[in-house]
């Protein structure tokens, strides 16, 4: 794991005006030492503050801007949606893609991520593709046949280095947002499913320097366990992140602060 640098990601999902964002990452700002700790913490904020956020970061930080979606087309006619030369231009450096509620919601499908990824790559900002099985497909024992599909559809049409500028997020749908998070043996076996489909889908390499992290009901209280377990380079953090001291104990728990 020494290669690959740790992520701590907050999703904001549909929350925070300008003004809480700017005081939010104010105070994360002072609160974080790029010369102490080598880790990336990743903001996925509304569009409406992406701007705002991302200009006040203008010199070393552990702290980038991101967004949680973006249309697959660059220009066009697609009213109400944000393109990735759109995101780029605002200072977004990853932009999340196929997270469950996008899937649950607004009908998001594993080829409609894949143009979505190829879509971010040409603008050079990185995605971070959202898998994972729900209950069901847990319970009737195919969350590695779903996991297959999601990473052999969602990468279509990658080069081992569009690979490895992305990132996974592994969310069991049944543990975002529900309090249900999944336990170690879990956790371990998807992310190493995970990285050894990498190595067969496109190179040692790719699997070796993929950053593979994961989210569902991470909190201040769990985060301990979940930061052991191998091939876990990180977390994605929704509800619990919304409070700022909540979200700082797992940061420093990530960067050993803590
Ligand atoms: C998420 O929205 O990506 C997420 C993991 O949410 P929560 O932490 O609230 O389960």
């Amino acid at each position: 794991m020494a290669e690959r640098t740790p992520i701590v990601l907050s999703n904001w999902k549909m929350n925070k005006t300008v003004n809480q964002s700017l005081d939010y990452l104010a105070n994360l700002m002072r609160a974080t030492d790029p010369k102490s700790s080598r880790m990336e913490i990743i903001l996925c904020v509304p569009f409406s503050v992406i701007k705002i956020m991302a200009d006040k970061i203008n010199g070393p930080s552990l702290i980038s801007i991101s967004g949680q979606d973006v249309h697959w087309e660059q220009w066009g006619a697609y009213t109400g949606e944000i393109s990735s030369p759109m995101l780029a231009d605002v200072g977004a450096k990853f932009c999340m893609i196929g997270h469950s509620e996008r899937r649950k919601y607004f009908g998001e499908t594993d080829e409609i991520v894949n143009q979505k990824a190829l879509a971010l790559l040409k603008s050079g900002v990185g995605p971070i593709v959202c898998i994972g099985e729900t209950l069901e497909e847990r319970q009737l024992g195919l969350t590695t046949n779903i996991l297959e599909k999601q990473l052999r559809v969602s990468f279509n049409r990658f080069s081992a280095s569009d690979m490895e500028k992305t990132v996974i997020l592994y969310e069991p749908r049944w543990a975002i947002g529900t309090g249900k998070f999944a336990d170690s043996d879990q956790i371990a076996q998807a992310h190493h499913y995970i990285r050894s489909k990498l190595e067969k889908l496109f190179s040692a390499q790719s699997a070796v320097r993929t950053r593979i992290i994961y989210g569902g009901s991470v909190t201040p209280d769990n985060i301990a366990a979940i930061w052991k377990i191998e091939d876990v380079d990180g977390v994605g953090v929704g509800g619990a992140s919304l409070d700022l001291s909540n979200f700082l104990q797992i940061v420093n728990a990530v960067s050993g602060a803590a």
